[in-house]
């Protein structure tokens, strides 16, 4: 595309992005100082920066560009509804046929009991519908009292005030009033980091049995929901041991708690399946979805809403929605992009092709002296950074330093992992083929030699006393 910018050299635009930019969850004076790097183009899995650097994408943009980068139909599909119909609410007794489309292509692809659809704009925004939804649900049946929310520590739900405090990220909480009243966090089935002697199974049970003493503290009449993402995404990927799910269901149902499954990472196909709830055999009452929904070609997301909470929220008003909420661009586009997903097979390429090829990757990866392990699932991944395997130690630097290293060494080497304190994430195109996650690998062993040896030449590899 021809804008001025797009030929000014890198500096300049560096320049100018600090000068007026202000980038979310960032230090910006640091990034200033640092230098922002300008991503020009993508196709695939690469992206291509203004240096002319061709990075291989391990992390699909932001967990969303499931599809790759550079599907001609995608652009065709945004076009075309753009001219025949760029906007129209779906507020005043109207509606559209992307959004009617889309409504029922989700309620198909969905488990069975889930058949409506809320949308929204974003992971977010749609988390913020589901808050005020479970609410005005119990109040609606003569249960105002049962308002509260227990989510997880180290969750993540979004960044408004509803799905941020909801989420479970300290850092966020320290800032602008978070959490709001009514939430309350129970610990994380990160057997990695906090399981100590015991073994996952026992320690998925205990951290499971966590919600059933919250719900019991707080009284079963007073409590509205419990929302988890079936695989924590932005806490570090952290798969749950095979007991915590079918534990917190059955908590769940003994208690008449809500489950709201937040699928904006698991959703449509990261875990194998179309939901991450089938993977974890989970049966949510409403699934949050956005990012994977339209491979990130265009923001959109939503609640998808099962029969019993439908029936009486449908049967009030509910004050609530955004001009964008189903917005026909996004909706066309999200529906373009499930078609791709269904008629390319693509979840049979990762249960068959890349998933495996991602895990045999990642087993050699495991190996390495600075990596103490793996969690999985499907094609999402992380790896933690260890001075020592043996007993999972942590770093005796301030939790992130040597994650950030890696990181900064993965794109010297044109790799794109993101850290989460010392953990290296993955979440690759769910395209990517097994010569690309041969390319993967090999970058990845060098972006840690390269740290291994910048911790050695520091004298960094300490572990916490
Ligand atoms: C990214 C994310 C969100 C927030 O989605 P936005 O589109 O950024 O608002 C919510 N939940 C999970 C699990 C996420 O990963």
């Amino acid at each position: 595309m021809s804008t001025p910018t797009n030929h000014m050299p890198t500096a300049e635009l560096q320049a100018l992005d600090a000068a007026h930019h202000m980038h979310p969850f960032t230090t910006n004076d640091e990034l200033r100082d640092r230098g922002v790097r300008v991503i020009k183009s993508g196709k695939g899995v690469f992206l291509k920066d203004s240096e002319g650097n061709q990075i291989l994408d391990a992390m699909s943009g932001l967990w969303c560009v499931n599809i790759g980068y550079g599907r001609q139909e995608m652009v065709d599909v945004a076009s075309r509804q753009m001219l025949e119909l760029p906007f129209y609410n779906t507020f005043f007794n109207t509606t559209h046929t992307p959004a009617i489309e889309l409504a029922a292509e989700l309620a198909k692809l969905a488990p069975d009991h889930l058949n409506h659809v809320f949308f929204a704009g974003s992971g977010s925004e749609a988390n913020d519908t589901n808050l005020r939804m479970v609410r005005t649900y119990w109040a609606q049946k003569g249960h105002p009292e049962k308002s509260h929310i227990i989510s997880r520590k180290n969750a993540y739900h979004g960044s408004t005030m509803g799905s941020g405090s909801m989420g479970g990220m300290t850092y966020m909480h320290e800032q602008g009033g978070m959490p709001i009243p009514g939430i309350h966090h129970i610990n994380q089935p990160d057997w990695w980091a906090e399981g100590g002697d015991m073994t996952p199974e026992d320690f998925g049970l205990a951290r499971a049995r966590e919600l059933e003493a919250k719900i019991e503290e707080l009284g079963a009449d007073k409590v509205a929901a419990f929302i988890a993402e079936p695989v924590q995404g932005a806490g570090g990927v952290i798969v749950p041991p095979s007991t915590y799910w079918p534990e917190i269901q059955r908590i769940c149902e003994k208690h008449n708690v809500l489950i709201i499954a937040d699928e904006v990472i698991c959703g449509f196909g990261r875990t194998g399946n179309w939901f991450g709830s089938t993977t974890m055999g989970i049966k949510p009452h409403i699934m949050t979805i956005a990012k994977g929904l339209s491979s990130g070609y265009a923001p959109i997301g939503g609640s998808i809403v099962c029969d019993e909470v439908a029936e009486v929220i449908n049967a009030c008003e509910f004050n609530h929605g955004y001009t964008y909420s189903g917005h026909p661009v996004c909706a066309a586009v999200a529906l373009e992009n499930l078609r791709i997903l269904q008629e390319e097979n693509i979840l049979d390429h990762v249960n068959n092709v890349a998933g495996p090829a991602l895990h045999a990757a990642l087993e050699v990866l495991a190996e390495h002296p600075l990596v103490g392990g793996m969690n999985v699932c499907g094609m999402m991944a992380s790896l933690p950074l260890t001075p020592h395997k043996e007993t999972r130690a942590k770093f005796a630097m301030e939790a992130g330093t040597v994650g950030f290293m890696c990181r900064e060494r993965c794109f010297a080497n044109d790799l794109v992992m993101r850290h989460v304190g010392d953990r290296m994430i993955i979440s690759p195109p769910l395209v990517i083929t097994p010569e690309e996650i041969d390319i993967f690998q090999t970058r990845a062993v060098k972006a840690l030699d390269d740290t291994y040896s910048a911790l050695m030449e520091k004298d960094m590899l300490k572990a916490a006393s």
